[in-house]
């Protein structure tokens, strides 16, 4: 069914069941048509696969490793694997789609790349991606993440990116991808917009996701050569949900893997603007180009959203999530602040590894499945790790005690 699952979704317009498509201006259409049509036919050459097969093994650093947990295991129960994408070059999942969408704009003759960033890390994997490939880059982003994600401002500037503040409304991811499709519309021609995650118009969802597919390939593989079996259950944190998708891509056949997609319940599960839990209380609805699970405010507008994890902070969630949800394919649950913060020292104490915000909800969510599944195998993808975020961290939390 694999295979099968890949042809069927999404359709040729881009439909994941009822979500995705792409609900765009008739200009922009023409141009998503000439990138899709460009990618079925480059992405299948042999020239483009042996050069990004060649990138990751060689400038990315891949397969990155999966590493068995003792102490933490030893601790909540469980036996708890991490996918280490946080040794992946520039410390998180994101450049296992940059690198392939730069590529993909090299091959389209395109000139320089434009992206919305909200931790910041997806602006620092396109920078990167546009420093390796010369190409000029240019990212928006909400000047709140900006102030807090100030490292990697620094790291896009040095890397020759253009950063873009985003001043209006919350001042966070939301407005920075409003802001970055404005400064693409204004010249599609020599521009590529490179989407940070499994969201936006077709093809952007699919080629993202094929991108990162790379993550669970290597992770099924790497499981089942050190247990000789398959993981019992599988978790990832969901922003707008890459690395989910990524990991979650090679076990959807497997139906004994139970599949969980972690979103931010933030200060309050119940009330809105205080998280960004999509797919518990989101509806149907269209942002910034396709159709997805959405928080709505009253008016129907995407609804304003808070994590303490900016990279999680969208009201949308990408459309094949959305149909996941819906086949019961994936269970969808929340993991709040403080949980967050608590997983982020334990596995920097019980480990020492220290995970991104973002991360660490998926890493608080498999210590919860352990201490009541003392027997499952759990693989959790860490998506990226927690430099970024030592000093919000500590400035606002503290340090716990010994
Ligand atoms: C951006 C980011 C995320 C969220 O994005 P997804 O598309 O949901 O994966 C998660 N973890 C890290 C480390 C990130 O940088």
């Amino acid at each position: 069914m694999a295979e099968n699952y890949f042809k069927k979704f999404p359709n040729l317009e881009g439909y994941f069941g009822e979500y995705g498509g792409a609900f765009i201006p008739p200009d922009l259409e023409k141009e998503m048509k000439r990138i899709s049509e460009a990618y079925f036919s480059i992405s299948k050459s042999h020239n483009f696969i042996s050069e990004l097969r060649s990138i990751r093994k060689h400038y990315q650093g891949r397969p990155t490793p999966v590493y068995f947990c003792n102490r933490l295991s030893e601790k909540y129960g469980g036996r708890i694997y991490l996918k280490r994408e946080d040794l992946n070059h520039t410390g998180a999942h994101k450049l296992n789609h940059c690198m392939g969408e730069a590529l993909l704009a090299k091959h389209l003759g395109k000139k320089k790349l434009i992206a919305e960033t909200g931790a910041g890390q997806h602006g620092v994997a396109l920078a990167t991606a546009a420093a390796y490939f010369g190409l000029e880059c240019e990212i928006h982003m909400g000047e709140v993440d900006m102030e807090k994600e100030h490292p990697n401002v620094v790291r896009m500037e040095i890397l020759g990116a253009k950063v873009v503040p985003v001043k209006h409304g919350l001042r966070t991811l939301k407005e920075a991808v409003d802001s970055a499709f404005g400064a693409y519309l204004e010249d599609p021609i020599t521009t590529l917009y490179c989407i940070g995650s499994v969201v936006g118009p077709h093809p952007f969802p699919m080629m993202v996701r094929d991108f990162q597919r790379v993550v669970g390939i290597e992770a099924k593989e790497q499981f089942f050569d050190m247990t000789g079996e398959l993981p019992d259950k599988v978790v990832a944190c969901v922003g707008g949900g890459s690395n989910a998708m990524g990991i979650f891509s090679s076990f959807l056949d497997d139906d004994e893997c139970e599949l969980y997609g972690v979103e931010p319940a933030g200060l309050s599960i119940d009330k809105i603007g205080e998280h960004a839990a999509t797919m518990t209380h989101g509806k149907p609805g269209v942002i910034h180009g396709f159709k997805c699970y959405l928080l709505q405010d009253d008016k129907g507008e995407p609804a304003p959203v808070y994590s303490v994890a900016s990279g999680l902070d969208y009201p949308g969630v990408g459309p094949e999530h959305s149909m996941l949800k819906d086949l019961k394919k994936v269970k969808y649950d929340y993991i709040n602040d403080s949980e967050t913060i608590d997983a982020f020292f334990e596995l920097s104490r019980l480990e020492g590894i220290i995970p991104a915000l973002e991360s660490a909800h998926a890493v608080a969510y498999a210590i919860k499945l352990a201490k009541g599944n003392p027997q499952k195998s759990i693989l959790v993808n860490l998506s990226g790790r927690g430099d970024k975020d030592i000093d919000f961290v500590v400035d606002k939390f503290g340090l716990p005690e010994k």
